[in-house]
């Protein structure tokens, strides 16, 4: 075994908190410096300022994020026992005060900390109910760096938003991470939301001949005694949901990419050559999509599929994830994660409660390619069904009246504009959020609507966006007032009728 002191690797004299304290610690008063100091958050405060916020107010998890700074840069370094899960990990994070602060939080859940220090000075920290608050006296303004060590073994949060594990995940042959929406908090300090987007680089040592996978570019590969490091980084920002870590057995397979771009595969030994073949044309859906959206907007790309039945694939960003459950669903997952790069990586919602300009275009895209693939009647299978689930079509017979059908597709799939909180990737942000824009195009014309969905592509390049930003380029590209036609599709209960298609909803 290798040795996990984290406050060796941090390069701290003390270890200054007590980072484990809990609400019922009372102490009232916190020396600025200190030996080992236990507080409760609301105590934790330095000099003029006030408290930096414990959530971004986001309608769909208030707590979600924090207020008072904007992170620039993170720097993870993870040291992992692949065996037993034990984590060492240091993490350097840039930010810029945007309030006056006394404090500020980040978002931890489950891993204990060592040491803490601001701008190379160790200060007080204390954690509970996944808050990291640390003890700062900033100006407004000030660009300023927290470095923390940390440990434990990594797990699992329960997301009230969706209902696959969220976190740090064991495979067969290694872990990985899902973050999306609330994971990225159980293995590094983090501002756990869309809206703060920041640069990353990351640094994973594991255990020889383990091969760790994370976002970006592999700057190097460095041998130590018995293990490699694997240095990820990436000059794009990225929204913490999609960052990634994936450790396995895995076997590397590049290729080039449209103009060069280098595609990294990483499969588990135990991935079938069925399951690989389905990402034998990413080369293809990629230029197929910068075709349709402009340029792919990273400097590569790549699917890592691990070892465990999985149910899903998440957009991770430029390092797709795949569990094995997924691929069952075949080539066009391979497709929608793809297009993902550019409708949620790229343009990331400021809100969960946009998640539908995610969903809803990468789902569209998914179509794009099925007909570029195998014609435009499955194409048209595709919208014809899609529409048929949403509004309750299907369900119309024998035993169902058409206002019972229509009743209960809107109580199954709600509209796609503001989905539930506690069931924010229901079908409706695919589907019904996918038909949203065939209905525009419908309105609009072909060369219109591509040529909006373009210019929103790369207006927002690497920025956070809002519904109603789309609906301004749309606007703008269209000249026609498309309020109406976006209200229907988005916030009204019944699925809307598309003439067009002699589409209409039952009743
Ligand atoms: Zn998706």
């Amino acid at each position: 075994m290798r040795g996990r002191n984290t406050a060796c690797v941090v390069g701290l004299l003390l270890a200054v908190t007590g980072c484990t304290a809990t609400a019922n610690d009372t102490t009232t008063t916190v020396p600025t410096t200190s030996t080992t100091t236990v507080a409760t958050t609301e105590t934790l405060s330095a000099g003029d300022g006030t408290p930096g916020a414990t959530g971004l107010n986001d309608p769909y998890n208030p707590s979600a994020g924090n207020g008072g700074y904007n992170v620039v840069h993170y720097e993870l370094d993870l040291d992992l026992d692949v065996a037993t899960g034990d984590m060492a990990g240091v993490a350097s994070i840039e930010a810029i005060a945007l309030d006056s602060l006394s404090s500020f939080n980040l978002d931890l859940h489950g891993l204990d900390v060592s040491a803490v220090a601001v701008n190379g000075v160790e200060t007080a920290s204390v954690v509970a109910d996944g808050e990291m608050t640390v003890l700062a006296d900033l100006d407004r303004g000030t660009a300023f760096t927290t470095t923390i060590g940390y440990s434990g073994v990594a797990g699992q949060v329960s997301s009230p938003s969706v209902g696959i594990p969220n976190g740090w995940i064991r495979s067969d042959d290694g872990m990985f991470t899902v973050n999306e929406p609330d994971g990225a908090p159980t293995w590094y300090p983090v501002n756990n939301h869309p809206s703060d987007k920041a640069t990353y680089t990351i640094s994973v040592t594991v255990d020889d001949p383990y091969t760790a996978v994370s976002n970006g570019l592999l700057m190097e590969k460095r041998s130590g005694d018995g293990t490699t490091t694997f240095v990820y980084s990436s000059d794009d920002p990225i929204a913490s949901y999609l960052t990634v870590v994936a450790v396995g057995l895995f076997e590397e397979e590049p290729e080039a990419g449209p103009q060069g771009l280098p595609i990294r595969n990483y499969f588990s030994p135990d991935v079938t050559d069925v399951e690989r073949s389905y990402f034998s044309r990413q080369a293809e859906m990629i230029g197929f999509f910068a075709g349709l959206y402009g340029p792919y907007p990273f400097d590569s790309y790549g699917s890592v599929v691990v070892d465990a039945d999985f149910p899903a694939a998440l957009e991770t960003q430029t390092m797709s994830t795949f569990g094995r459950g997924v691929l069952r669903l075949e080539e066009a997952v391979v497709a929608h994660e793809i297009a993902h790069q550019w409708f949620g990586d790229s343009l990331t919602p400021a809100s969960w409660r946009d998640i539908w300009l995610n969903e809803g275009f990468s789902t569209y895209a998914q179509w794009l390619w099925t007909e570029h693939t195998d014609g435009p009647e499955a194409f048209d299978g595709l919208v014809d069904n899609a529409y048929r689930t949403m509004s309750g079509l299907n369900l119309v017979g024998e035993d169902v009246a058409p206002a019972l059908a229509a009743a209960l597709a809107a109580q199954q799939y709600p509209p796609p504009g503001a989905p539930p909180l506690t069931n924010l990737f229901n079908a409706s942000v695919y589907q019904r959020g996918a038909l949203t824009l065939h209905a525009m195009r419908l309105q609009v014309g072909d060369d219109t609507f591509f040529e909006a969905v373009r210019s929103y592509a790369m207006a927002y390049q690497h920025q956070n966006v809002t519904t109603a930003d789309f609906i301004e380029v749309a606007e703008e590209v269209s000249g026609q007032d498309l309020d109406a036609l976006f209200d229907a599709w988005l916030f009204a209960e019944a699925v809307p009728s598309i003439p067009q298609l002699g589409l209409a909803p039952p009743g």
